[in-house]
């Protein structure tokens, strides 16, 4: 890579952060996002403030428009950045503060650099990929850590694409700029287990590393996602080939539950070491509250299966962040929760009984557009009426509406405007004040909003508050006209906006716990702190299942 001395971006003076870059190697999908998340985790269980921020290479402006099969869900910050299901881990972990800056791609910093050049800002210069995009990746990267002490920057992609060639560039660049002292690289990477030979290979691991080191970084730890536990000659071999302390080498092995990572770390002093590497003197860690979850994990005294009708079935990850808060409910009401992902376009309102009777509970996550639609509905009526607990996230709550609208007020053309623009009975409508953005994306409701919690509802049971606030991402509300007819039956509006035009949550009364809510509260849910509305479904899921049971 060509490198124009001039052009070298000025020393930052003095700055107070530590910054810890993490990048993978051999394989995608190697576990990144949660080795960063687990660090940042493990940080804060020493009193240190954490920033976690995920750079992209891909051209996406944000993955908002990706599909949920491709790339996983995409997961909201409040200030209604759609951003990479990786902030979700950092979510999940720690107590961060995610924001938009935390997020970006290759598409966002390209977008600024161009727009930059066509208001004039480089006249006369050439604008190129170094030092222009890289000092603006430098720039993103300064942003997204002020207020922390240590901010976590992940790197996504795997060493060797063209793509992530300028992140690594600036990350190369930034450790010269702050200083050795403060800036550690972490790679994470991959030691297979070929059966042939019955051992553990390094190879790949050692070409990661040589190529990360072609391009001028050297990592200080490495993270080795292994097959089988790494003998002290494979990890002396690592250390030798790497150019590293063998201290500096440790093991991730598959763990039957990611919420023991920060622990399985913790053992091998990995906190310990990045803290000696950057120079940082810490509280001791207090692990209390990571202990106890895994205790709650290994231990449950129940039992729950839960149903989640979706269309996107073929990836965990389309569903991530509902099915880690379903997970972190169990640990709060000492359940193990097996979650059965159901495709809805199987489910019809014959086959709803038999498909859906062995499960506790159901549960109908957001989604976009109408394929499945009516065999969520199938589900939703099933659990309806045969007093199955229910929780309707977003297009999940849509539903739940319509098909109250059609079986119970007898409304039975009743739809949403996303369905059928120009049908009568539109129970879930674009707002008036929506009409008109046309540019994608444009007429979401992206971000937090403050809910008003209606009192002596199931909503307040578990909020135990009257204001509360949820991330939001969706288009469509329900439509304020049908509100006096849905209440006087018996499906109560539980929450709505501050100014009472937004209906936000709804609630069946006289039913064990039937929920529908516009937001995904989801994103909020941390093993640490359950989100309570996950924690009282799964608390109907364990009475019901008593229940059944005859107890
Ligand atoms: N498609 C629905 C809307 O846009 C619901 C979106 C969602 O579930 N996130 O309003």
């Amino acid at each position: 890579m060509q490198h124009n001395d001039s052009k070298a971006p000025k020393r930052f003076s003095q700055h107070p952060v530590k910054y810890i870059f993490v990048t993978g190697g051999v394989v995608s999908s190697i576990g990144k996002g949660l080795a960063a998340a687990s660090i940042g985790a493990l940080l804060e269980t020493r009193g240190l403030r954490v920033s976690m921020t995920k750079m992209d290479p891909y051209i996406n402006v944000d993955p908002g428009t990706m599909s949920p099969f491709q790339h996983g869900e995409v997961f909201v910050t409040d200030d209604g950045a759609e951003t990479d299901l990786d902030l979700g881990h950092y979510q999940r972990f720690t107590k961060a503060n995610l924001a938009k800056r935390n997020s970006f791609t290759s598409g966002q910093v390209y977008d600024t650099v161009i727009s930059k050049e066509r208001r004039g800002d480089y006249l006369g210069g050439t604008v190129q990929v170094i030092p222009h995009i890289t000092d603006q990746i430098k720039a993103n990267i300064i942003t997204a850590s002020e207020g922390a002490d240590v901010s976590i920057v992940e790197i996504g992609g795997t060493i060797g694409d063209i793509e992530s060639l300028p992140f690594l560039e600036a990350i190369r660049q930034f450790r010269n700029d702050v200083g050795k002292e403060n800036s550690i690289f972490i790679h994470v990477t991959l030691v297979p287990y070929i059966r042939a030979a019955g051992e553990l290979k390094t190879k790949p691991t050692q070409h990661s590393v040589k190529e990360l080191r072609s391009i001028g970084i050297q990592p200080d730890i490495l993270i080795c996602r292994a097959d089988q536990p790494m003998a002290p000659d494979v990890r002396m071999k690592i250390s030798t080939f790497c150019n590293l302390p063998k201290e500096s080498v440790f093991e991730a092995l598959d763990a039957d539950s990611i919420y023991k990572m920060p622990i399985i770390y913790h053992e091998q002093r990995l906190d310990s070491r990045i803290v000696e590497l950057l120079g940082i003197w810490t509280a001791q860690p207090n692990l209390d509250e990571w202990n106890r979850i895994i205790e709650c994990i290994e231990r449950p005294k129940h039992d729950l299966k839960i149903a989640v009708v979706g269309k996107y079935m073929g990836t965990r990850d389309s569903y991530k962040s509902v099915y880690e808060a379903l997970t972190h409910a169990g640990i709060a009401n000492e359940s193990q929760v097996n979650i059965v992902g159901i495709d809805s376009e199987q489910l019809n309102a014959s086959n709803a009984k038999e498909m859906l009777s062995c499960y506790d509970a159901i549960l109908v996550p957001g989604g976009f557009g109408d394929r499945g639609v009516l065999g969520k509905m199938a589900a939703i009526q099933y659990a309806r009426e045969n007093d199955v607990p229910f929780f309707g996230i977003c297009l999940g709550m849509q539903l739940a509406c319509l098909e109250y609208a059609r079986n119970a007020l007898g409304l039975v053309d009743a739809t949403s405007e996303e369905f059928d623009a120009n049908a009568k009975n539109k129970i879930i409508h674009l707002m008036e004040s929506q009409y008109g953005v046309r540019k994608k994306g444009g007429s979401m409701r992206l971000g937090a909003y403050d809910c008003i919690v209606r009192r002596n509802t199931k909503a307040f049971d578990s909020y135990h508050a009257d204001r509360v606030s949820e991330r939001h991402r969706h288009r469509y509300e329900f439509n304020p006209e049908f509100r006096n007819r849905f209440e006087e039956s018996g499906f109560i509006v539980s929450g709505e906006s501050p100014d009472g035009t937004l209906v936000e949550m709804m609630e069946l009364e006289n039913h064990i716990w039937f929920l529908g809510c516009q937001a995904h509260p989801e994103l909020k849910s941390r093993p640490i702190a359950p989100h309570p509305l996950f924690r009282d479904f799964i608390a109907a899921a364990l009475v019901n299942s008593k229940r059944k049971e005859g107890v």
